[in-house]
């Protein structure tokens, strides 16, 4: 029986249930044969991966900052662009979950700004999923490595069902800030990566959050806001909507609206590439490929937003600000 247990935070969101958003717009619409089979490869072949022989002979470390160090190389060579380290708390965990480990171990893998050259996109949609699987992979890859140093751990996969707040993590870890839209903005990738973690309890170092200025900049930058199809993005931050990890207050992205523009527009995703953050490196993907400094963003009628999720089904922050016109559509 493991010795520790953390519970979810009285204020802890529920999980995002994707049935029950889908069913409010009529179920799943986006059919891509390549992201049906990206999916399938998840939910089939790596799911069961998730578990593993943990080996009866333990390593020992030094020092926690050279756990940390074997553990973050090792993230690397399985393929993560960043890693970082942070203690797991009641906040960071999903309503009516609970984990047995003490640390997070937190990866990021950018996807490819040449593939968000028009978004929302097939190609763009593609590139989303072909990340949650890699990075699943490597996810699975430092797990199997964690308990062959004798350890166990949990997998948290970026595609979600997991016990974790990706967000929190990442921001705990040192990834960057919380952009206007909602998504970390690292100072390197920009906002154009993916998160993943492994949970475990080896004693590790841990990172620090970091302020680089970056949400500082969003107040002046309306760039995501602007080219938002569905005017899911805030002008203003939200008072009432708790502070971000150093300090301000945070901006609430209407999920409601969000929701059925990027559950029937190819994973919209037009908020990440528009942002000006450094993740196209002047316009040469990281890779020397010679791409557009924007993209093109298709601009369609937004469907109806989606305001009738239950309650206690609602990721966080539903309907926050919105216009009255549209509140009187409400069930209640
Ligand atoms: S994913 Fe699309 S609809 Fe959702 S907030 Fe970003 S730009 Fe707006
Ligand atoms: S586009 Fe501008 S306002 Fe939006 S998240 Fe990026 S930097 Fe912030």
């Amino acid at each position: 029986m493991p010795n520790f247990s953390l519970k979810a935070s009285e204020t802890s969101p529920p999980a995002f249930n994707w049935e029950a958003w889908y069913s409010q717009i009529g179920g799943r619409k986006i059919k891509i044969e390549e992201v049906d089979q990206i999916l399938k490869e998840i939910y089939e072949v790596q799911y069961k991966r998730f578990e593993g022989p943990v080996n009866p002979f333990k390593t020992l470390f030094d020092s926690p900052e050279a756990a940390s160090n074997i553990i973050k190389v090792k993230a690397q060579e399985f393929g993560a662009d960043i890693v970082g380290i942070c203690k797991i708390e009641a906040t960071d965990i999903y309503k009516g979950k609970q984990v047995t480990e003490t640390h997070a171990i937190a990866l990021g893998q950018r996807m490819l700004w040449r593939k968000f050259q028009v978004v929302p996109s097939q190609e763009s949609a593609i590139e989303c999923l072909r990340v949650y699987h890699t990075l699943g992979e490597t996810v699975i890859q430092l797990a199997e490595f964690i308990r062959s140093l004798g350890y166990t751990c949990k997998v948290e996969h970026p595609i979600g069902d997991s016990d974790l707040l990706h967000i929190p993590i990442g921001l705990k870890a040192g990834f960057g800030e919380l952009g206007r839209h909602g998504s970390i903005i690292h100072p390197k990738l920009g906002p154009l990566f993916r998160m993943g973690s492994v949970i475990c309890s080896i004693e590790m170092s841990c990172d620090q959050p970091i302020n680089a200025g970056i949400g500082k900049f969003c107040d002046i930058c309306k760039a995501c806001r602007i080219y938002c199809p569905a005017k899911a993005i805030p002008d203003h931050r939200s008072p009432e909507a708790g502070k971000d990890h150093i300090g301000l207050d945070r901006y609430v992205v209407d999920t409601g609206k969000c929701f059925p523009y990027f559950a029937s527009h190819y994973y919209c995703s037009a908020c990440l590439p528009v942002c000006v953050y450094n993740h196209k490196e002047w316009a040469r993907d990281f890779e020397g490929f010679q791409t557009k400094l924007f993209p093109e963003v298709i601009f369609e009628n937004p469907p109806e937003p989606t305001d009738g999720v239950a309650e206690n089904l609602r990721h966080e922050y539903n309907r926050v600000h919105r216009e009255p016109k549209v509140t009187s559509k409400n069930p209640e």
